[in-house]
Formats: structure tokens, C-alpha cells, sequence
């Protein structure tokens, strides 16, 4: 237990990771509230981890583009100039993000807007 090494290609892409961590964590975030709102309340069947099959479809892609994106520091998606999700996936991205940005400020919770943003 007391020798955890950790591999030196790690250690290089910390900074990236830990930054392919936070927005691991908007995503989710606001994928299920989403879904949850949308989906799961009006009875769309869960299929993974809290998620109907649609936003798992969705949060799988999404946390794949964020992976692979080549900036580095990342811009914001909507500034950046390779579009590289799909027209539809955009779509659907920008439904939820819209969707539960707006739904955390009306239950207050601007505290995790500001949190995951700034
Ligand atoms: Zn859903």
C-alpha cells in the first residue's frame, strides 16, 4: 500500500487530465439533470448508471470529443473553430447545457454554475 507509483506519462499529462476531469464532472452533472427532468420523470426507462439510453449515448460521445480534443488549454466549444462533434450531438449538447444551466439558477444552485465556470 505504500509504494503507489505513479507512471511518468501521467505525471505529464496532469495538467490536461485534471482538466479532463472537471469537465467530466460538468458533463455529467448536467446530462442528468437533464435527463432526469426530461426523460426519467416522464417515464423513459433508465438503461446505465441514472441515465436513459439517449443520454448515455450522449455523455459517452461527449466525454469521448473531451478527451480527444487537441488544445490545450481547451477553449469553450462554442468559441472554438473545429467543431467536432456532429451536427446532431451539437444539438443535443447544447440542448442539455441550456436546459440545466437554467434549471440550477432556479434552485439557487448558482453557487455551481459560478463553481464549474470560473
Ligand atoms: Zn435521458
Amino acid at each position: 500500500m505504500s509504494n503507489v507509483k505513479i507512471r511518468p506519462l501521467y505525471e505529464f499529462n496532469m495538467k490536461k487530465s485534471k482538466r479532463i476531469k472537471k469537465d467530466e464532472k460538468v458533463l455529467k452533472n448536467f446530462i442528468s439533470i437533464y435527463c432526469r427532468e426530461n426523460h426519467l420523470k416522464q417515464g423513459i426507462e433508465v438503461y446505465k448508471n441514472g441515465y436513459c439510453k439517449e443520454c448515455y449515448g450522449l455523455l459517452q460521445y461527449a466525454l469521448k470529443k473531451n478527451e480527444n480534443c487537441p488544445f490545450d488549454p481547451k477553449p469553450q466549444c462554442k468559441h472554438c473553430k473545429v467543431h467536432c462533434y456532429s451536427k446532431e450531438m451539437r444539438q443535443k449538447i447544447r440542448k442539455v447545457m441550456k436546459f440545466s444551466g437554467i434549471y440550477l439558477i432556479k434552485h439557487g444552485r448558482i453557487d455551481l454554475i459560478l463553481h464549474y465556470f470560473l
